[in-house]
């Protein structure tokens, strides 16, 4: 008889944005009539560039010849993307990382949560709270978590690092030591950074303690602050310990194309072995390879065509950002992030829990977003919401926010 994982019963029940879905169905079934603006989920809404269509196309045609026709790609990526990546996104930053070091994958989630299968069964983490879920999902399917304490919503082997407003969310040293750290940078759900120095503090004690950062660096290029790093290797002595995970989701409008790519330094050494030949052992022995004309899409991410393109597509979500941010202070709210990523993080009024504040924006503005406590204990009180709508729902989305906000607060 067959056994199942049983690592996968403990895990909390239903996703949460099945669960956002789920209400969002609900109350538009019920009040057919109202029009419920989506600020929720991460995902975009502008269409891919010229330049990626034209690379695609140009790929599609390549395909249908048999003289250029290709097959399986190589497990590790093209050459030639993994050529550009290294030149254009780290050694033209003045980062010491090489082709060779570059993994193409199918995405950053995918790679995000493999990487743990490299690493002992008995590897303690340690995470940002809020954070990310498939950082602790992974390990927890993986049976490094612990119990889940379901009133609580933690893990009994997670070590937590507790990000808000009074440390600024930058992350603490642990007391108790990890042995993988997931940093997120900009970071998913606050749209908070570390800067260089915050950064430095993080690779210096993994150095020192043994620890290998996990570094997800999927919204780089919402980064506009100066003193930000684009990579983890910008900082010195990243390459002994460090592991970084990029997506082309969020820079060039991939979510539905797939692509994504994982930096393992050479140097990184773990237990006297080096990760680098590990996890191309496990990609090479469990993944097949990204489409050829997705790479090549990829291609023209680093044309200077495809840049401007890519560059006007960021500034479009960073304007729904702006208009987010600042449209949120002038209603009375608390508000965070915004300025180097495309989430906004806000403080939920006094006495009201992440959710029921959901319920309130549903029902009210009809505005949907992401309730805190859905990525962590230390969310609670806080909210979600995304730049990654039209500018004209945002807009609209923040003059319900603001009218409403109003109200609420002259009924009390
Ligand atoms: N990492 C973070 C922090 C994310 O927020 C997301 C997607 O929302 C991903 C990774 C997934 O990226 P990809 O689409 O490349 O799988």
């Amino acid at each position: 008889m067959g056994k199942v994982n049983e690592n996968y019963l403990k895990l909390p029940g239903s996703y949460l944005f099945s669960r956002i879905g789920k209400k969002i169905r609900d109350y538009e079934a019920a009040n057919p009539a109202r029009s419920v603006i989506r600020l929720g989920i991460g995902d975009v809404t502008q269409p891919l560039a010229p330049a990626i269509i034209k690379a695609m196309h140009e790929a599609v045609d390549e395909m249908g010849r048999a003289e250029t026709f290709r097959g399986y790609a190589p497990d590790l990526g093209y050459g030639f993307l993994r050529e550009e990546i290294a030149k254009k996104d780290y050694q033209d930053r003045g980062c010491p990382i090489e082709a060779d070091e570059i993994f193409v994958s199918d995405g950053a989630k995918s790679d995000c949560g493999n990487i743990q299968e490299i690493f002992s069964p008995d590897s303690r983490i340690a995470v940002c709270d809020p954070v990310y879920p498939v950082y602790v999902d992974s390990n927890a399917m993986a049976g490094r978590t612990g119990e889940y304490d379901e009133k609580a919503g933690i893990w009994s082997n997670v070590i937590y690092m507790p990000c808000m407003a009074s440390n600024h969310f930058v992350p603490e040293l642990p007391r108790e030591k990890p042995d993988l750290i997931y940093l997120c940078n900009p970071n998913n759900p606050t749209g908070t950074t570390l800067n260089r120095e915050q950064l430095r503090v993080w690779v210096d004690y993994a150095n020192r303690s043994g620890a290998v950062i996990l570094y997800d660096a999927a919204y780089e290029a919402y980064i506009s602050t100066e003193d930000v790093p684009h990579s983890i290797f910008e900082i010195p002595g990243a390459r002994t310990c460090a592991i970084e995970f990029r997506s082309f989701s969020k820079n060039a409008g991939f979510t539905g194309v797939r692509l994504g790519f994982t930096v393992i330094p050479k140097d990184l050494i773990c237990d006297g072995v080096a990760l680098h030949g590990l996890w191309a052992r496990r990609h090479g022995t469990k993944f097949n390879g990204a489409p050829y004309v997705v790479q090549k899409a990829a291609m023209a991410v680093y044309s200077d065509e495809g840049r401007d393109q890519l560059a006007h597509q960021v500034s479009v979500y960073m304007r729904n950002a702006k208009v987010i941010y600042e449209g949120l202070a002038q209603a009375g709210y608390e508000v965070y992030g915004g300025v180097d990523a495309p989430y906004i993080w806000l403080k939920v009024p006094d006495g009201m829990t992440s959710w029921e504040f959901f319920d309130w924006l549903l029902e009210g503005p009809n505005v949907a977003g992401t309730p805190g406590s859905g990525f962590g204990p230390s969310g609670e009180g806080y909210f979600r919401l995304t730049a990654f709508g039209t500018y004209e729902n945002t807009v609209e989305a923040m003059r319900r926010i603001k009218e409403q906000s109003g109200d609420r607060a002259r009924r009390g």
